[in-house]
């Protein structure tokens, strides 16, 4: 099964703090495993493998595991949250508008905050969340094919 990565895994939970268990285990590997996976599939994938394992138990872990910095959460505007196990290198998003596809973009500067802001209004700016949106591949593809005259 997944018995020989799991002590990599292990230990990193151990690292931030977190009670180590056979799901949050399965968790954090269905998210890294996975491309920018909603709740809903990291919940088959942790199923598939450790058995049956809540949704709310998922909800959980992954609250955990994303206060912890394991995980990073993101949340396109009108589009459920998803998970990422690329943590800590401030990349972006850039998000298909029909089918709602999501890939990483580098982060052009690499460090926080990549824009600076035109006002900053007395706050101290430490980081600046990107989100590109625009048609993906297989959605402008078949836009071409029914515009197409
Ligand atoms: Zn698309
Ligand atoms: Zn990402």
């Amino acid at each position: 099964m997944t018995t020989s990565r799991t002590p990599g895994v292990a230990a990193e939970l151990r690292a931030v703090g977190l009670r180590v268990t056979a799901a949050r285990v399965a968790l954090l590997e269905t998210v890294r495993v996975g491309d920018h996976l909603d709740v809903e599939s990291i919940a088959s994938g942790v199923r598939e493998r450790v058995g049956h394992v809540s949704v709310q138990a998922v909800y959980e872990g992954l609250h955990a595991l994303t206060a912890a910095g394991l995980v990073r959460r993101i949340e396109p505007a009108g589009s459920p949250a998803r998970f990422e196990g690329r943590v800590g290198d401030n990349h972006h998003h850039v998000v298909c508008r029909s089918c709602g596809a999501v890939a990483d973009v580098d982060c052009a500067v690499g460090h926080t905050p990549c824009l600076t802001a035109s006002t900053d209004h007395g706050f101290a700016i430490d980081e600046a969340e990107v989100t590109y949106w625009g048609l993906c591949p297989a959605c402008t593809a078949t836009d071409d094919s029914t515009t197409n005259r």
